[in-house]
């Protein structure tokens, strides 16, 4: 028992997903967080991955969707996003674990003699380190519940010791303190035209084979699940009908919370884990309020509409990419702009076919990126940002592509180019970390987590991140014309090499975001005369975007585009407190 653990105090919620993975499984429990922190509650989730990598920082976005960066410069999994997104809270590395992670610790501590002269076993040893790591997450942030996600598929030989642990720790904890919930899949064959459980059945049935009743079923599909079908499933699995929730498609996960309060799930697991006296009636009333604001503005019907070509080597895959559109999604919704996303792939075309291919967007933005693929495309995208005044937001690869463009085309340094994408350009003016040029190898030489970014007065970083400051904060320090810092979150191992800024200044860019101490370019963009929104950041502005609070870049950008697109939007009060007028606002 780690220290200062008193049983009893707190209560765990355990997600498993059978049948196929991809379920869901974060959404279904981010959104029941999301239910009981509403009411006051104290909740910490945790995802638990089986794959042995130590983070999710070597692995492709391709194949497992975007790489989610934590604060504290943890790169996990995306649906650490989602968690982020629905609870409005920023994770730690506790909140994450992989096999590959407690398996180095057990290993660890059986170099350093900790075991005693005992033989080291999946149970008790790996498993009691799960569960120690478990209940160190209750006592460290004081959860009332934490919610466990077993990632993966039951069955997996990679995440039995997770089930296991998890088992015990439900058993050891006593008869009121667990509610397993269980995700399946309800398959429809067209052919059949009808909902099938066989499937699910079998799944839910691995599950009871491991020793774990499940409290309650979420059952995936396209279509709402049939009573028949929720029947056979309860039967099945010993779960009552009520407790069996359809998590249909929907046009949107913000929708999920609110379904799952509907049907009384919350109330539910509360009864269940004996936590109704700690809720509050009043925080909840003003969260719920608060919340349906944004579901209705999400739903609602929009005032404006707008195209944005979004550049991406994973242009086929938005998972790659998931935060970027989960921030283009909350801005939409704040700004009641129907956004049209065009994803880009750069490969396909040639720099100087750019102008042609976005000739229709109202709004580009070019998102963060590894190696050499289509750069020049993108190089060539925000060329025509510029020249067109097409309102362009950068993001990490995005911000090194309109330095390169900028020295090319304005400063006069036709051979500039990137390290990494060039190494034999004539002008490298994004170059590899100085302070980390000694060190080799993947996955150890990134620059990641979050960073204090200091913004220089009168700019227009400076003037969105007021705004948002009016809205709640972020922002530290200064007065209306004073330098102030915010923080914002990076992955990258390339910079603006610090001999070039005076140049590129010179010609016109302006820095307005650097590291507060060391000559590190953090964000850039062109004066309101030359151009109505360039704007770009060394960082992911995508991933601190929440529905209640936008992040300020992204809805620059829009309410830019909006304005340069209706005229008349200026009068409309939520584009204009997000947009400045520019005399270079109307398109040469
Ligand atoms: N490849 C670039 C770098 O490593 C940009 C990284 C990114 O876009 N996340 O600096």
């Amino acid at each position: 028992m780690p220290a200062g653990y008193v049983r009893g105090r707190h209560r765990y919620v355990m997600v498993f997903g059978t049948v196929m993975s991809g379920l869901g499984k974060g959404i279904f429990a981010s959104s029941l967080a999301k239910l009981l922190k509403d009411k006051g509650l104290t909740v910490a989730p945790i995802k638990l991955e089986g794959y042995l990598n130590l983070d999710s920082g070597t692995l492709s976005p391709y194949r497992h969707g975007e790489v989610f960066v934590l604060d504290d410069g943890l790169e996990t999994d995306m649906d650490l996003g989602t968690y982020e997104r629905l609870l409005d809270q920023d994770l730690t590395r506790q909140n994450y674990a992989t096999a590959g992670r407690i398996f180095q610790e057990v290993l660890n501590k059986e170099r350093a003699g900790d075991y005693l002269g005992r033989d080291v076993q999946m149970i008790p040893h790996v498993t009691g380190s799960v569960k120690h790591m478990l209940r160190s997450l209750a006592v460290e942030t004081g959860a009332d519940v934490v919610f466990i996600e077993v990632g993966g598929t039951v069955g997996d030989y990679e995440n039995a010791f997770y089930i296991e642990a998890l088992r015990q720790l439900a058993f050891e904890e006593g008869p009121s303190s667990a509610s397993m919930v269980a995700l399946t899949y309800v398959i429809e064959p067209p052919a059949l035209g009808e909902q099938k459980t066989k499937a699910a059945q079998l799944g839910l049935k691995k599950l009871l084979e491991a020793g774990v009743q499940p409290h309650i079923v979420a059952t995936r599909s396209a279509e709402p699940l049939t009573d028949p079908a929720r029947e056979k499933i309860a039967m099945f699995s010993g779960v009552p009908v009520a407790n069996v929730f359809s998590m249909h498609d929907r046009e949107s996960i913000y929708t999920i919370p609110e379904d799952l309060h509907e049907i009384g799930l919350d109330t539910e697991v509360l009864t269940r884990l004996r936590l109704l006296d700690r809720v509050s009636v009043e925080k909840e009333e003003a969260a719920r309020a608060r919340w349906q604001r944004f579901v209705g503005k999400l739903k609602g019907e929009r005032r404006f509409s707008l195209k944005l070509g979004l550049t991406g080597k994973y242009a086929a895959l938005r998972d790659a990419y998931a935060s970027v559109d989960k921030a283009i999604e909350h801005v939409g919704a704040r700004l009641s702009c129907d956004i049209d996303v065009d994803w880009l792939d750069t490969t396909t075309f040639e720099p100087d076919e750019a102008a042609g291919r976005l000739a229709e967007m109202d709004a580009v933005i070019v998102p963060g990126g590894f190696g050499q693929r289509g750069t020049e495309s993108k190089i060539g995208c925000v060329r025509h940002c510029r020249e067109s005044g097409t309102p362009y937001l950068g993001i990490c690869l995005g911000f090194q592509m309109a330095v390169i463009e900028h020295a090319r085309h304005v400063a006069g340094l036709p051979g500039a180019g990137s390290s990494e994408l060039s190494p034999g350009c004539e002008d490298k003016v994004v170059d590899i970390l100085p302070e980390q040029k000694a060190i080799e190898g993947l996955g150890g030489n990134m620059r990641l987590g979050g960073q204090s970014v200091l913004v220089q007065p009168d700019t227009l970083a400076a003037f969105l991140y007021r705004v948002r400051e009016q809205d709640g904060g972020g922002v530290k320090g200064g007065g209306p014309h004073e330098p102030f810092t915010v923080r914002e979150r990076f992955r990258h191992r390339y910079e603006v090499d610090p001999a070039y800024i005076q140049r590129l200044e010179a010609a016109g860019l302006v820095f307005s975001g650097r590291h507060p101490v060391q000559p590190i370019m953090q964000v850039l963009e062109l004066p309101p005369a030359q151009h109505p929104f360039f704007l770009a950041g060394q960082f992911h502005p995508e991933l601190t975007s929440r529905p209640l609070r936008p992040q300020p870049m992204f809805m620059g950008l829009i309410a830019a585009a909006i304005r340069r697109k209706h005229p008349d939007a200026a009068s409309d009060p939520g584009v204009a407190r997000w947009s400045r007028a520019s005399p270079a606002r109307t398109p040469a």
